[in-house]
């Protein structure tokens, strides 16, 4: 099951990882945006840990909703909102439990999902985070309907975002400030789908 321990794994493996690449999801941002998308994420990030350093929340709803208000009030970027909204509402629909079990956090990633959608009114191919984020959301409910665990659908939408970062290369962009450029935003990745495939691969990493 998903308990508080796995999630503030997540939490600080995607904290590492934003670090690690913060130099190439700027590069990749001031292609077709400000160059700032790295910065953000990590900023973002190092201010959940240092918030969550200063005590554990009990519950996955408590743990969600800090990092998602933290990222909200830290990051001035579009990113900071959406991702924002993306742990805030997976933690309204978690609840105020200790655990989840692969439904009940499914559940939690689609709230989140919906959120981000709501947010930011962009669809599928519109070289955005949510060419990331709707297929791996879609393929870790395929995985569980399988009967795959929580792990194993991890792995599943780890790879589905990953492809879907990749899709977004030929893309013209017609949300956010890469929708700017027009024409010219195709032929680069799109660096919050980027982004995206990192949150499921470091959340693929703290469950398996
Ligand atoms: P900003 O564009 O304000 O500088 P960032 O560079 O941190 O913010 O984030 C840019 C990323 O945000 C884009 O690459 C894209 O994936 C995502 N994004 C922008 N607008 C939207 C939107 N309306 N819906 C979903 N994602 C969006
Ligand atoms: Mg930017
Ligand atoms: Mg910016």
């Amino acid at each position: 099951s998903v308990d508080g321990a796995v999630l503030q794994d997540w939490v600080s493996r995607f904290r590492d990882e934003v670090t690690e690449q913060k130099d190439w999801l700027t590069e990749l941002d001031s292609a077709i945006g400000d160059a700032d998308h790295g910065a953000n994420m990590a900023r973002g990030m190092n201010a959940v840990a240092e918030r969550l350093a200063g005590g554990t929340p009990e519950t996955v709803d408590e743990l969600l909703k800090t990092v998602g208000m933290t990222l909200v009030s830290s990051v001035g970027g579009a990113s900071g909102p959406l991702y924002g909204t993306f742990f805030l509402r997976a933690g309204m629909t978690a609840g105020a439990v200790t655990e989840l079990d692969g439904p009940a956090f499914a559940a939690a990633l689609r709230a989140g999902l919906d959120g981000v959608i709501a947010r930011g009114k962009a669809e599928v191919g519109d070289k955005t985070m949510l060419d990331a984020m709707v297929p791996a959301v879609d393929a870790f409910d395929a995985a569980l309907a399988a009967g795959g665990s929580p792990a194993e659908a991890a792995r599943a939408a780890e790879e589905a975002a990953s492809a879907g970062r990749d899709a977004t290369e030929p893309l013209v962009a017609r949300k956010g400030r890469a929708s700017y450029l027009g024409d010219r935003s195709a032929g680069h990745l799109d660096p919050g789908a980027a982004s995206t495939a990192i949150l499921f691969e470091t959340l693929a990493d703290a469950l398996s």
